[in-house]
């Protein structure tokens, strides 16, 4: 029998809430250093690591927020005003004269504000005659212009450090003229499966064998955040294998993500293992799937010892992993995870005790938000992730659901 460690002689080794198993990796995370220069388009799904500073206004210019008639406020009257229409602003090809008294130009969305004008009356407003617009009372002075730096002030912090770039990141940094900005260079995720059992795709299965998924989900999963992967295979469960792969894992990787050998029976060796080769700070949290997951580090790797069953592996990816691989990208602030209510459509059983995140369809079914369990949710049921488009968040106090009480959701699609 292997020799017990210092954690299972304690009466009961500590579960932690989610929020407490969130608070204590955070608060030991602190983001890679090391940037890189990247073109704009390649800026998707990075981290900038500098301030993005505006090198000009924009708008550049004062300009029609519509299509109308730039006029001179002063010029209008309590009653129906006829003005003198001198000629057209373009939003590429502005008028160059001066707009003077009793005088309109009219104007396209995005032109420049011709000189003398000072206000745009929108055309649906107007009715014109001979050369002449006639611009009805109850305008108001400088209505539909839009101002120059009135989105982004010449000089101004247009996107802050920490920020993750998406597409309208991408489409501000253009809208600045800026052709290449300075990002966090990519996290490196090493990760492996473990188990005897596991068959890589591209043979048939053995007697008692389970083909290895975790590794193609952790791949799209790891890929979709942008990080750099380093796929390790499978580790077959033998000390002298695991310990190989950790610290190959750990002199290669800012990451180790490991599925498989943390439950209960394949725990101990694995746990000690990883505190001869650094240290486990947790090893259990109170949710459901995915009780056992462990987080510690080897040398300067964080590590995160994700359950085998493969629903568990998303759940607690979801809830721990994808946030603190954010963090250590440099994305700050972090965003809040986002939940809302919506009505079960269906009874659900649930003990008190622990946090369970169960695969939902929700729908908006005539102004409500109904959810109903996605097919069988056994944590090794993949398809109810597959099927679902939200988590059901049912919190640790919280027991038996009836159908139309309301629970908490969770989108998928607002988790990358
Ligand atoms: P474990 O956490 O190692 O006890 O594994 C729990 C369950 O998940 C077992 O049924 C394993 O066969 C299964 N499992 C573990 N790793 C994988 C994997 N990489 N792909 C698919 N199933 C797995
Ligand atoms: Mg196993």
């Amino acid at each position: 029998m292997e020799q017990k460690s210092a954690q299972d002689r304690s009466p009961r080794s500590p579960s932690l809430s989610t929020s407490d198993a969130r608070r204590a990796i955070f608060e030991r995370l602190s983001p890679i250093t090391g940037w890189e220069r990247v073109a704009v388009r390649d800026a998707l799904g990075r981290v900038l690591a500098e301030d993005v500073i505006a090198p000009c206004n924009v708008p550049a210019h004062d300009n029609s927020a519509m299509d109308g008639y730039a006029v001179r406020f002063a010029d209008l009257g309590h009653d129906e005003t006829a003005l003198a229409v001198v000629g057209t602003a373009f939003a590429g090809k502005p008028f160059t004269g001066i707009v003077g008294a009793g005088q309109a130009v009219r104007i396209m969305t995005g032109a420049p504000i011709p000189q003398g004008a000072d206000t745009i009356v929108v055309q649906e407003a107007t009715r014109s005659e001979a050369g002449r617009v006639f611009v009805p009372p109850g305008q108001e002075s400088g209505q539909n212009l839009r101002l120059a730096g009135e989105d982004l002030a010449i000089g101004g912090v247009a996107l802050p450090r920490g920020k993750r770039c998406g597409p309208a990141e991408l489409g501000l940094i253009a809208s600045l003229g800026i052709a290449d900005v300075v990002v966090r260079r990519r996290l490196r995720v090493a990760f492996f499966s473990t188990g005897d059992e596991l068959a890589s795709i591209g043979r048939p299965l053995g007697p008692g064998e389970v083909y290895d998924s975790n590794r193609y989900t952790l791949f799209g999963a790891l890929s979709r955040l942008g990080c750099d992967i380093l796929d390790m295979g499978v580790v077959q469960d033998d000390p002298a294998a695991l310990e190989a792969a950790f610290r190959e894992a750990a002199g290669n990787a800012d990451v180790i993500l490991t599925s498989g050998g943390v439950s209960v029976g394949e725990a101990d060796f694995i746990r000690e293992l990883v505190n001869r080769l650094g240290e486990v700070a947790f090893w259990k949290i109170d949710i459901k799937p995915g009780r056992p997951m462990a987080f510690g580090h080897i040398g300067d790797a964080w590590l995160f010892g994700l359950p085998g069953n493969p629903v568990a592996v998303l759940v607690t990816f979801y809830q721990f992993v994808q946030d603190a691989l954010l963090a250590l990208s440099g994305v700050s602030p972090l965003p809040e995870p986002v939940m809302f209510e919506a009505a079960a459509a269906e009874s659900i059983h649930k003990r008190p005790g622990r946090r369970e995140f169960l695969r939902g369809q929700l729908a908006t079914t005539g102004g409500r938000n109904i959810v109903r369990l996605a097919g069988t949710q056994g944590s090794g049921v993949l398809r109810s992730m597959s099927e679902a488009n939200c988590f059901i968040v049912l919190p640790e106090d919280c027991g038996d659901v009836a159908a139309g009480e309301p629970v908490l959701v969770q989108l998928f699609d607002g988790l990358v």
